[in-house]
């Protein structure tokens, strides 16, 4: 990858800003790019111009059909990009090439999903007897503010910014500052579609600083946030002056609960893309597996067999195991790791951070010997390791699965039906896979319990979380 300065877009232009972040390759901690970092100044212009362009009435005046054949040529043009833009999304992410292709693959799926949606927006008749005639119209939300994470900046950028087009809102991106250039060609993307100045802007920036500034504005009508729980109690008090609706993905500590009489290779499969897809650093990982005390040992060691053969390796090659983002997440993972132990975790295998390799690279991690009390069994560590706890009864299983402040997902495995339904009804998790991790896809309504947020993106129902609900009621004269 060439070392392009990249720049932020709003309003329709791309523009520089006075200060610059460096981007660092999470392979090598080598520079790969510089990017314009936004100040407060840009944000404010970012908001007025979609603040402009959402009352204009520009993207809801004309026939929702419209709405359609834009949606489907932005996603056209984003697959003509996928190829460049994962060469890019994997230097500066660390991911592999072939999931950094997944993440534009996916976001173009996004675009032709609600574009299918954006002319099927449709209200409903409310009978009131005779003299009244009533019914719903849906309206945009105005200006939507998008706080997107490094982990997957393609894909769940993609998974709001779809539908809040489709419903006709204006958006703003903040993209994340570890990883914002994917984001720079998905716009690109979005420009050559044809899209209006306005509605769709990206700003990279400093969280803490315009990202903050951004979701404390009375401009914003909505806020949908994906990341950190402490990032997103800051941003949820700031939303409160202003009564701002959110939606929020937040993290994880999701459960698999394995029985005896589980598939095997059901297993492993699922354990590899549960814990290790992305070095882990997935919201909805796969990071506690709960295992029957009768087969614990026979799974532990065959999961510690797979992880041992895993490849490990820059992006590029296409490895199992990639770096994680930056030294600083390195290091987090390092530490949960050695209290870890300190707690009386067991290292099955790996347990620390990779040295000798330039980049930041976390071995492949599974602890046995787990209680559901240790911290490793109740933070998000957000890295490729996996905490092993030994149940009995399926009662004991599901109480250790819900005993987290979390409820992102979590997943059965056994052949028994009546069982999977019954683990399933009493999860408390937004979403439960029965035999294969990652079981669902974009069709699929995805959000949490407790920490991990509220409200719901994916599938038909997060077209909603985009819309408000006006309510019409007209007299009639006589009758
Ligand atoms: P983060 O909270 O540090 O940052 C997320 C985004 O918020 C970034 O764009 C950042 O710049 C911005 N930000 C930081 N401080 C801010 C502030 N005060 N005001 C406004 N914006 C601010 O999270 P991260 O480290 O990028 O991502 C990892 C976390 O995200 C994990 O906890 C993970 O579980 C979670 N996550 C959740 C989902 C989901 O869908 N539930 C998906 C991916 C990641």
């Amino acid at each position: 990858m060439n070392s392009r300065h990249w720049l932020n877009y709003i309003d329709g232009q791309w523009v520089d800003s006075e200060q610059r972040l460096t981007i660092l390759a999470p392979a090598t901690n080598q520079p790969v790019a510089t990017i314009a970092q936004a100040s407060e100044g840009d944000a404010e212009r970012a908001l007025n111009a979609a603040r402009r362009c959402a009352d204009s009435g520009e993207l809801t005046h004309a026939r929702p059909a419209h709405r359609v054949t834009w949606l489907l040529r932005i996603a056209e043009e984003i697959r003509a990009i996928a190829d460049e833009g994962a060469r890019i999304l994997c230097a500066e992410n660390g991911k592999t090439l072939r999931d950094a292709k997944g993440e534009f693959d996916e976001a173009a799926r996004y675009f032709e999903y609600y574009a299918g949606m954006a002319d099927k927006i449709e209200g409903t008749s409310i009978p009131l007897g005779n003299g009244y005639m009533d019914f719903t119209l849906y309206d945009p939300m105005g200006v939507s503010l998008q706080i997107v994470p490094w982990n997957f900046p393609v894909s769940i950028c993609a998974r709001s910014l779809a539908p809040a087009l489709a419903a006709g809102n204006a958006v703003i991106v903040k993209s994340p500052e570890l990883s914002p250039l994917g984001l720079c060609v998905l716009v690109e993307a979005i420009e050559r579609a044809g899209t209006p100045p306005g509605a769709v802007n990206l700003l990279c920036g400093r969280g803490r600083e315009v990202g903050a500034y951004m979701a404390s504005s009375n401009k914003v009508d909505q806020i949908v946030f994906t990341g950190s729980v402490p990032t997103g109690q800051t941003i949820l008090r700031s939303a409160a002056e202003n009564a701002v609706p959110c939606v929020m993905e937040l993290g994880g500590k999701s459960a698999a609960l394995v029985f005896p009489d589980a598939d095997r290779e059901q297993i492993l499969t699922s354990v590899r893309d549960g814990i290790f897809f992305n070095a882990g650093q997935v919201c909805s990982a796969m990071s506690r597996i709960l295992i029957h005390r009768s087969i614990y040992d026979e799974i532990v060691n065959s999961i510690v067999e797979m992880v041992d053969g895993f490849s490990i390796g820059a992006g590029e090659e296409n490895p199992v195991i990639t770096p994680v983002i930056s030294a600083g997440q390195l290091t987090g993972i390092d530490v949960l790791c050695h209290s870890a132990q300190e707690e009386g975790a067991v290292v099955a295998t790996g347990g620390e951070r990779l040295s000798g390799m330039a980049g930041n690279f976390m071995a492949p991690t599974v602890f046995r010997d787990v209680t559901p009390e240790m911290s490793i069994a109740q933070i998000e560590v957000f890295g490729p390791v996996l905490a092993a706890i030994a149940f009995d009864t399926e009662e004991e299983a599901i109480a250790i699965a819900n005993g987290t402040e979390f409820g992102l997902v979590a997943g059965v495995f056994t052949q028994d039906l009546n069982r999977a339904l019954r683990c399933s009804r009493r999860l408390r998790a937004g979403q439960v896979f029965v035999n294969e991790w990652y079981a669902g896809g974009i069709e699929t309504p995805f959000g949490g319990v407790g920490l991990s947020g509220y409200g719901r993106e994916k599938g038909q129902e997060a077209l909603y979380s985009y819309v408000r609900t006006k309510n019409l009621a007209i007299r009639i004269k006589g009758e």
